[in-house]
């Protein structure tokens, strides 16, 4: 998803949510962090570190050579209220998610939700990071997430160094996926990684899209932005099939969309990116987001890929639900 203070007509087609500016997002609500457990289990090696509120930034998963971090960049409360982004849900289908996703459903119907990136640690310690959040204090999400992002602490945090990360998948150019390209100071705060994205979501920016300025002007000219298209194999581990990070195009939610497959032999972890943002469309894969670029290619992505997770029992890793791990069905 992605929102933004003053938002034009276009940027609310391409995914925005409300044109309510929370400006007056404070430091409180920015440091909420993500307290609950995933509740999945017998699903390989847990990890976690805890601050001393015993609240949980990066919550680990193992999958054959492969750990894949959740690393919880934010969380807060979501420009107007649940029910009106998601028209086409049932009650049943918000009886389900709210058993999936309690910590979704806010007061006064509300939608409360993470703002979460992934990081997959390849044997060795190099790191795949896939999406980068909501970012620093002016960021184009700043207008409506609760700005500052924390990923360059919880990163710190996972132990992961930015020398470490020698690729970042982004895996689309909405504000809340981008926030911490660049830092405060306009540089790309990952040098040493490609940058990686389908090209078809390049292709269909607007000249005027704050993603061009922000993102890929700046990645461009430091020769760190990789256009791709369709499926990619990222990474191999080198010892034999079934063991990769391969990006699959995901389009609907925008045009250029990927998810990023994790395949650990046994294991399966599939990071979304916003092919579902809320727990509602875990529950009904046919239920659109009131701001899909494309609502019914969304659904489509949406239903073939929750079908196929279900079919691997691979775990889902999405970047808005409350938990950093679900099961696919
Ligand atoms: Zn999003």
């Amino acid at each position: 998803m992605s929102g933004l203070s003053g938002m034009s007509r276009r940027e609310l087609a391409r995914g925005a949510v409300g044109a309510v500016a929370l400006t007056a997002w404070g430091p409180a609500l920015a440091g909420r962090a993500y307290a609950a457990g995933d509740g999945t289990s017998g699903d390989g090696t847990a990890g976690g570190t805890a601050d001393g509120a015993g609240q949980r930034r990066v919550v680990a998963r193992q999958a054959g050579p492969f750990e894949v971090l959740a690393l919880l960049d934010a969380h807060g409360p979501f420009p107007g209220r649940t029910r009106d982004h998601f028209t086409g849900a049932a009650e049943r289908d918000w009886e389900r998610a709210e058993r999936l996703d309690p910590a979704a459903f806010g007061p006064d119907g509300t939608w409360e939700l993470d703002f979460r990136c992934y990081a997959v640690r390849r044997p060795g310690g190099r790191v795949t990071l896939v999406d980068t959040g909501i970012g620093p204090v002016g960021s184009p999400a700043s207008g409506w997430a609760p700005v500052p992002g924390r990923l360059p602490r919880v990163l710190t945090e996972a132990g992961i160094g930015v020398a470490d990360v020698d690729s970042v998948v982004l895996t689309h150019l909405h504000s809340d996926h981008y926030g911490w390209v660049v830092g405060p100071d306009g540089t790309p705060m990952f040098p040493g990684a490609r940058h990686v994205v389908q090209h078809a979501e390049v292709a269909s920016l607007d000249p005027g899209d704050t993603s061009l300025s922000y993102v890929v002007e700046p990645l461009r000219a430091a020769g760190l932005l990789q256009e791709v298209d369709g499926r990619t194999r990222l990474v191999g581990d080198g010892r034999g099939r079934g063991r990769a990070v391969t990006l699959v195009p995901t389009p609907g939610h925008t045009a250029g969309h990927q998810s990023v497959l994790v395949e650990g032999g046994s294991r399966r972890v599939v990071v979304t990116g916003d092919v579902l943002v809320h727990a509602v469309q875990w529950a009904n894969p046919a239920v659109a987001y009131r701001f899909e670029h494309d609502p019914a290619a969304a659904r489509d992505t949406r239903e073939r890929l929750l079908a196929e997770a279900r079919r691997h029992r691979s775990l889902l890793a999405t970047a808005h639900l409350n938990r950093p791990f679900i099961p696919a069905g």
